[in-house]
């Protein structure tokens, strides 16, 4: 089994379609994993919800789902950010509310957890420090946690019981072991660690 590993796709239709395209030429997949951030920022929010749709979904929210559909509020977002969660909120449809409405805030998938944020503060905390990774390393019940939210693509392992972070390989695969780890595949939609290329991940059970 190959799972596609989505984070923060963040309604940029251009963007998701090149990684399923580039996932797809590397082997395929049989299931979208998404940790949120479906919609918000960009311009095709149906589009992208519409899209992942196709596929055998497991999907988590993040705090943009929400935020679109006033589940939470914007106020204490930026200026765009808040624009866009208004403007986006307009765009859709009842199935496409509904769909956003009914995303868990945790899933749990063979050794994995999905969460967006962090298992502390599932929408909120950006988990991309020491403090913040021990926090989730102490709620999680699975082998390994996958986290969005910062956009930041890393693997997080614990060495000698303290968590270490790392940047995660470009086209190395990681053999997983019974060892703890926290990974984040990066961003699809708009990434922010300097490399304008969408990031993902891809995890195969054999
Ligand atoms: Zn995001």
């Amino acid at each position: 089994m190959r799972a596609l590993i989505l984070s923060d796709i963040h309604a940029n239709l251009e963007a998701l379609e090149a990684v399923i395209a580039d996932a797809q030429w590397r082997g395929g997949f049989d299931s979208i994993w998404c940790l949120g951030d479906i919609v918000g920022y960009g311009p095709d929010p149906s589009a992208c919800i519409r899209r992942i749709q196709e596929f055998d979904l497991l999907a988590v929210a993040g705090n943009h789902d929400h935020a679109a559909i006033g589940l939470i509020d914007a106020s204490d977002f930026n200026v765009a950010a808040k624009a866009a969660a208004n403007w986006t909120g307009a765009q859709l449809n009842s199935e496409e509310h509904d769909f956003l409405a009914a995303l868990p805030f945790v899933s749990i998938q063979d050794s994995f957890t999905l969460v967006h944020g962090s298992l502390r503060d599932p929408i909120v905390e950006y988990l991309l420090d020491r403090d913040s990774a021990v926090g989730t390393l102490a709620l999680l019940d699975t082998t390994n946690c996958l986290v969005g939210h910062s956009h930041i693509p890393f693997l997080c392992c614990e060495v000698g019981g303290v968590p270490e972070f790392f940047d995660f390989p470009e086209n190395i695969p990681i053999e997983l072991t019974d060892s703890r780890q926290i990974i984040n595949p990066g961003g699809v939609g708009q990434p922010r660690d300097r490399d304008p290329r969408p990031s993902y991940a891809v995890y195969d059970s054999s």
